[in-house]
């Protein structure tokens, strides 16, 4: 199957200025060549510590910002290249969900001018059909059809969510950033928004970017999961190629701090060295390389190179590189 989201070498740079004339002095590198795919019905998670570019390029995939360079073929076309008139086309099947529903979500407006705004905009209905259509969607999305005429403060954490989502499918879309959708809200909470996200996307066949910090989180509804940290993709493999065999030493640091599914096994936390350095100057090399315990002599000279392990498995880290490995690959199971 051809993929629906391909996305190639996508940079977001935020230029600092300075000065009453903004001179531009140096760069947030964001987002720095990040590449991978989404295919029709997938979810992929994408995870990693807050500033690491995840919501940066779930946003700049939609054009909610403007990216750097790279392209984004959504159906085989570039998204990236899309004229006013045709990027609105394009929105209708390209929805997202925020992470904070209260703030997304118009406090002084109805529901069904929140939702139906959109499918007005679209000129897909309007008056009773409209009303109709907006009630039909807070059903799919678990929630009464009377309450249309509620306002946003009316309406629980989840429920603002499960708004959110109606929303998003409220132009029939075909795939959906989840832009930390499910982080604000509680576990259990959490666990049924994950769950209706997942039977609304066998109903829709939708797909999926599912941006979270939190690998817990996106194991439950991910087909595949990208790592990344300091605007690099530095891993991607299925979900439970991830979970089982993890390579890179940033994700196998990030699991460690999961809690082991199995009760009463221990498992080695990995601690890491201090935080996440700045984007506007990273790391020479092996961005991880003022963090990663598995440093060795190549890793702040060179950049790493994205090397595929197994089909789908990719890694970027010298360990895996014929060129840099250390001959002694004992140093994986130290980690
Ligand atoms: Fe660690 Fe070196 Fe691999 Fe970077 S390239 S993750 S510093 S071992």
């Amino acid at each position: 199957a051809k993929p629906l989201l391909e996305v190639k070498n996508l940079k977001k740079y935020f230029p600092i200025t300075k000065g009453l004339l903004s001179r531009t002095v140096g760069h947030v590198k964001a987002v720095d060549d990040v590449s991978f795919t989404v295919m029709p019905n997938e979810t992929v998670g994408l995870v990693g510590e807050s500033g690491c570019g995840k919501t940066t390029a779930g946003r700049t995939l939609l054009r909610l910002l403007e990216p750097t360079s790279g392209e984004a073929f959504f159906e085989g076309r570039d998204v990236f290249k899309l004229e006013r008139e045709e990027l609105r086309a394009a929105r209708r099947n390209m929805q997202i969900i925020f992470q904070d529903p209260f703030s997304s979500l118009n406090p002084r407006m109805t529901i069904e001018s929140i939702i139906g705004e959109a499918l007005e905009f679209h000129k897909i209905a309007k008056g009773d059909r409209r009303r109709e259509m907006v009630e039909e969607l807070l059903v799919k999305v678990g929630l009464q059809p009377s309450y249309i005429t509620r306002y946003p403060h009316e309406f629980s954490g989840g429920q603002r969510q499960r708004l959110g989502i109606a929303r998003a499918l409220a132009l029939n879309p075909k795939f959906i950033v989840c832009d930390e959708a499910v982080s604000a809200l509680d576990v259990s909470v959490q666990a049924q928004v994950i769950n209706l996200l997942q039977d609304l996307q066998e109903e829709f066949n939708l797909s999926y970017l599912f941006i979270a910090h939190d690998l817990s989180v996106v194991k439950h509804i991910s087909d595949r999961i990208a790592v990344m940290y300091l605007g690099q993709m530095v891993e991607m493999a299925t979900c439970d190629n991830l979970f089982d065999t993890p390579r890179h030493p940033y994700t196998q640091a990030l699991l460690s701090a999961i809690p082991h599914p199995k009760p009463g096994v221990k498992q080695a936390r990995v601690v890491l060295k201090g935080d996440v350095p700045s984007p506007i100057n990273p790391p020479s090399g092996c961005r991880f390389h003022t963090r990663c315990p598995a440093c060795f002599a190549p890793c702040s000279k060179h950049e790493p190179k994205t090397v595929e392990l197994e089909p789908g498995h990719l890694v970027r880290c010298h360990l895996y590189d014929k060129e840099f490995a250390p001959a002694d690959l004992t140093v994986f199971e130290k980690l």
